[in-house]
């Protein structure tokens, strides 16, 4: 099938010269020569007008529980239908997806899959979810916002698992059709964030509080990488931050390392340091941290913050026992944050 099948004319662009374009998508703002890609591999100059690639195009889809993305104060224990296609606005050294993340989306052999059939594929796996994972849906995002849109009207709930690296005015634009999110914010300190991932802090901290202000269910993931984003100062900072800045009651993930593309010299983050970094995080003020990819450090189970009673228990990506009713804590009636069935 040809390429030009999956392109369409891209948002948010300025036209520079004649055939130079500039790209407001993510605060790279590309400026993009004649016949040239942006560091996202998915939205090229042709002839002074921007196009995006991925539009139509999955390179991978997958029914997931959402406790994979994390998500655990949202619908717990319910599937989603995940999707992504290739191309990436981050490098990250450390990326379990590079081999999708860093590719164009015409390279990957893909599926052919416009928003209202893809909705109705997520409709015909008995899902009520849709999540845009995998690789950073901001770059896909044409196809995200248009399935999003169909999605919501059919009744669908709408997740975005991000690297939070996109520009305020496309975010805004997105955030009516969202219901929930899980950022990545990958350690508390810029120069360390561009070795790591090419992209800088701030603008991941302005995600957070523009997804805050349009109150959307937001969890938050910091990966702890011996060397580069396991310093209990570091973390220190940014538990301080998340606390002054409101998120007290928003779940943040501790997740454990394994080594990977381009850290493979790297050890996988010691139990030590994951529950460091949970003591830290709760002698902050934060309420619910959880620790990710190592089980039996049991870091998985929802506790109450006024009781101390254990809402829900969770083994990996399964679900155990589910004390809460109406939002509230079974035993002492406190309001749980999150968005919880019945
Ligand atoms: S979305 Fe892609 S082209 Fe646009 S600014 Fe970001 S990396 Fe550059």
């Amino acid at each position: 099938m040809k390429a030009e099948k999956w392109q369409k004319i891209a948002s948010y662009q300025e036209k520079r010269t004649d055939q130079v374009v500039r790209c407001h998508l993510c605060p790279h703002r590309c400026v993009l020569q004649q016949g040239a890609a942006g560091i996202c591999k998915t939205r090229i100059n042709q002839s002074g007008t921007l196009y995006t690639t991925a539009y139509g195009n999955p390179c991978s889809l997958s029914i997931d529980p959402i406790e994979k993305k994390p998500l655990f104060h949202f619908m717990p224990g319910q599937p989603v239908f995940s999707l992504a296609t290739g191309g990436c606005n981050f490098r990250c050294l450390n990326c379990q997806n590079w081999q999708i993340s860093q590719t164009s989306p015409q390279s990957l052999n893909g599926y052919d899959l416009d928003p209202e059939a893809l909705v109705q594929r997520a409709i015909g796996c008995n899902t009520s979810m849709i999540a845009f994972t995998y690789t950073e849906p901001t770059v896909f995002y044409e196809y995200m916002y248009d399935t999003a849109r169909i999605a919501r009207g059919k009744g669908l709930k709408v997740v975005w698992i991000s690297n939070g690296y996109i520009n305020r005015e496309p975010l805004l634009d997105l955030c009516p059709y969202l219901d929930a999110a899980n950022i990545d914010l990958k350690c508390f300190e810029d120069v360390m964030y561009r070795k790591l991932t090419g992209g800088r802090l701030q603008p991941v901290l302005d995600t957070l509080l523009t997804l805050k202000e349009k109150k959307i269910w937001l969890e938050i993931t910091n990966l702890l990488i011996p060397g580069f984003s396991d310093n209990p100062e570091m973390i220190t900072h940014m538990c301080e931050w998340l606390f002054a800045n409101g998120f007290e009651d928003t779940p943040l993930h501790f997740s454990r390392f394994f080594p990977n593309y381009k850290l493979t010299d790297v050890p996988p983050t010691p139990a030590e340091s994951l529950l460091e970094a949970k003591a830290i995080a709760l002698k902050s003020g934060l309420k619910f941290i959880y620790i990710g990819n190592q089980p039996r450090l049991h870091g998985e189970d929802t506790v109450c913050p006024q009781c101390g009673h254990t809402l829900i228990q969770r083994y990996g990506y399964t679900v155990g026992t589910y004390e809460i009713q109406d939002g509230k804590c079974n035993r002492c009636g406190k309001s749980v944050a999150g968005i919880w069935h019945s």
